[in-house]
Order: C-alpha cells, then sequence, then structure tokens
C-alpha cells in the first residue's frame, strides 16, 4: 500500500537524522518500505504559523502520514530571552499543523514535544502522566507550555473527530546537523563551536553555569529509529517518552568534559556562575518504551552503559568536517 509521510521541520536536527535512517537503515523495523515516499520540509516549503502555506502544503503533497517537528527551537539561554515567540510561535504552528491534519484527514499524525515540559517540582523518575501535573521551569514556560497544549489538542481531536493523533516526549537531543550558534543552540552544539574557538584562538573556555545539573541526552539517531517506530507501530494517543535510562544521565560537566576530548582542547576551562543553570534536573523514565521495544540498542552500548563520549565524538566530527556550512550563527 502506498503511502505518503511528510515531515515537518525535515531540515534540523532530527529531520536530517530520520531522513539519514530512511535512506540508511535497511532493517524492516526501521528501513524505507516499498510504496512509501518520504517528503521532509524545510521553512523554504512554507511558513507553517500561516495557515495558507500550511494548506498549500497538504495539497500539494497530500500527505497519509505526519511527523510533525517543526518549532521554533533553542536551548536555556533562547528560551530565557524569548518566552512569548517561543510560545506563540509554537502555538501557531502547531495548531496549523494539527488542524491541516484533521482538514486532509491525515491517517496518523506523530508530534514532538520535550522532557523539559514536565513540572519542576515533581517525583523522579518523571513518567508520561506527569505532563500537567504542575508548572514548568520558569526559564522555558512558554515554549513548554506551547508544547504541552500538543498532548490536549490530540486528546480533543482524538475525542471530538477520532484523529489518530499522538505525541513523542525525548529528552535532550544531539548529533549531526545540529544548531552550532554559540548563544541560541543547545548545551552540546553551543560548547562545542565554544570549545573549538578556544582551541584554534588560544582564548578561555568558558562553561555557563555550575556545571552541576543533569540531563539526559539521545543520540538523534536513535531517536529517528524510534520515530518510525511510533509512525508505524505505536497505537497510543497518549505520549511516550522517548530516552535512554535512568543511570545515562550526565552532568554538564560531564558533557564539558566529553566535548574538550572530542575536540581535542588542552587548556583548562572554567565555569561562569553568573549564568543561568536552568533546571537541575527532569530525569526521565523509559520503562514504557522498554516494554513496547525491550531489545531497542542505543548508540553504542558498553556493558550496559551509554557511550555518550563517543557519540559526541561522532557529532563533533561532523561540525568540524561541516564547519563553514553548518548553522552556527556567526
Ligand atoms: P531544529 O534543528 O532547530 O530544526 C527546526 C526545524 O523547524 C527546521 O527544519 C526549520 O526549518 C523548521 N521550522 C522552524 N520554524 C518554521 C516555520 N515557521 N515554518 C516551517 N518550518 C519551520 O530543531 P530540532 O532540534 O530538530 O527539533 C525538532 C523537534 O524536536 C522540535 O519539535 C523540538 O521542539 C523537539 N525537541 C528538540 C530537542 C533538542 O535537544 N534539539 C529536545 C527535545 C525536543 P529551516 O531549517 O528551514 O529553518
Ligand atoms: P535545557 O536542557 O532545556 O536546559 O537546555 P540546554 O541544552 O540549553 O542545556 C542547558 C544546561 O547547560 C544549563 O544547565 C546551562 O547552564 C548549561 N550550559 C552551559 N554552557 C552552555 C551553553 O553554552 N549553552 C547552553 N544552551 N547551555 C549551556
Amino acid at each position: 500500500m502506498s503511502s505518503v509521510i511528510l515531515v515537518t521541520g525535515g531540515s534540523g536536527l532530527v529531520g536530517k537524522a530520520i531522513e539519514w535512517v530512511i535512506e540508511n537503515d535497511k532493517s524492516e523495523r526501521f528501513g524505507k518500505k516499498e510504496g512509501e515516499q518520504w517528503i521532509f520540509l524545510t521553512s523554504k516549503d512554507g511558513d507553517l504559523r500561516q495557515r495558507e502555506d500550511t494548506e498549500a502544503i497538504f495539497k500539494k503533497y497530500k500527505p497519509t502520514h505526519v511527523i510533525h517537528l517543526a518549532a521554533v527551537v533553542g536551548g536555556l539561554f533562547k528560551n530565557m530571552k524569548y518566552k512569548l515567540d517561543m510560545l506563540r510561535e509554537n502555538m501557531l504552528i502547531n495548531d496549523n499543523v494539527l488542524d491541516v491534519s484533521k482538514e486532509f484527514k491525515v491517517d496518523k499524525l506523530v508530534s514532538c514535544l520535550s522532557t523539559c515540559i514536565f513540572p519542576d517540582k515533581t517525583t523522579y523518575p518523571i513518567d508520561e502522566t506527569m505532563v500537567h501535573d504542575g508548572p514548568p521551569h520558569e526559564s522555558n514556560f512558554g515554549y513548554a507550555m506551547a508544547k504541552r497544549m500538543i498532548d490536549v489538542q490530540n486528546k480533543a481531536y482524538n475525542e471530538q473527530y477520532g484523529c489518530n493523533f499522538t505525541s513523542v516526549i525525548p529528552t535532550n537531543i544531539f548529533g549531526p546537523h545540529d544548531n552550532y550558534d554559540l548563544e541560541d543552540s543547545h548545551v552540546l552544539p553551543g560548547l562545542t563551536h565554544k570549545c573549538y574557538l578556544a582551541k584554534k584562538n588560544n582564548t578561555p573556555f568558558i562553561v555557563g553555569g555550575t556545571g552541576k545539573p543533569l540531563r539526559q541526552f539521545i543520540y538523534s539517531r536513535d531517536l529517528a529509529k524510534l520515530f518510525i517506530w511510533v509512525l508505524r507501530e505505536y497505537k497510543e494517543t497518549e505520549p511516550i517518552i522517548l530516552s535512554v535510562g535512568e543511570k545515562d544521565e550526565v552532568s554538564i560537566k560531564d558533557v564539558a568534559d566529553a566535548i574538550v576530548d572530542a575536540v581535542g582542547f588542552q587548556g583548562e576551562y572554567s565555569f561562569d556562575t553568573t549564568r543561568a543553570d536552568g533546571q537541575y534536573k527532569k530525569t526521565a523514565s523509559n520503562e514504557k518504551l522498554l516494554k513496547y521495544l525491550p531489545d531497542f540498542e542505543f548508540t553504542p552500548f558498553n556493558v550496559g552503559m551509554y557511550h555518550f563520549d563517543i557519540a559526541v565524538k561522532e557529532s563533533t566530527q561532523w561540525f568540524l568536517e561541516n564547519y563553514e556550512t553548518c548553522r552556527r550563527g556567526h
């Protein structure tokens, strides 16, 4: 049977990883299937904040399935600076993509949330039932509330119109094609770029905050496989957390150490404790995921431990090889 899978945000970190898996993975579960046509959108195909652009895209491609990734995305410092933009622009994009998917009778829509939408004050590990249990961390409440609304919308579209809409909740993501801007990016690409410049210019490498906060990182190509599995096999409307295990949580200092090693930076580095730490931790449980996919292998495993440093080396290598053309601000 033929299907057209439209991926919004197809040029971003996650979109590029899904494209890579679809083109390169030969397995039955994750690889491209006969009769499937995958369309990876960028903002050049249309501005999803605009209803007319969104409708025109759906009219052109007539998707049977949608993976909705497009969003105004950024790390802690961008979230703190642009709270209203993160709220409004993401709400506009999501409202258009979900409603036009209903109008065009899409068979299935998978949207992307994030673990930063969970309540700040909570018990650990966090699980899928806790999305609406209390206010998110104040540093990113704009982005978080726009994302939480997708879960509310999915339930409403399902209950009123029978739409097959669901969502996934990834932890912090990293990999090739990330945004390496110095200020508006996430911690891993931002620090990789800063460390690269410190090495090149013989200047100090300074990490924002105390280095103590804890995060779970998922490699974009692992996440891509899980997205494809959710699109094909996951039947619930309720979200599912896509994460490495709780034991694989690392501190921001661990992240900085892995980057220093991957970049080959020889100097000392320091922490600018005047800068924000954001949420201390958001440790998420992957129990639900592992009930469905007990044998899923995160890249690469070594005696049960996620080899974070190896994966960081791979994405740092990508940054160095693509320095001239990648997104890095200035
Ligand atoms: P990204 O690299 O910043 O890519 C964003 C994508 O959205 C790009 O393809 C961009 O198109 C597109 N886009 C942005 N505004 C648009 C608009 N108005 N109209 C049409 N397209 C637009 O983001 P990402 O890191 O891949 O994130 C993908 C999803 O994962 C997002 O929903 C994000 O919230 C979620 N997520 C990310 C992380 C993380 O650590 N990165 C963690 C948890 C969840 P252009 O390239 O043309 O600008
Ligand atoms: P978050 O997980 O949503 O908070 O997003 P980030 O990927 O932005 O990670 C934020 C954590 O990394 C905070 O504890 C920051 O203090 C720390 N951090 C250290 N240096 C940087 C940096 O250069 N950029 C970013 N985004 N975060 C940094």
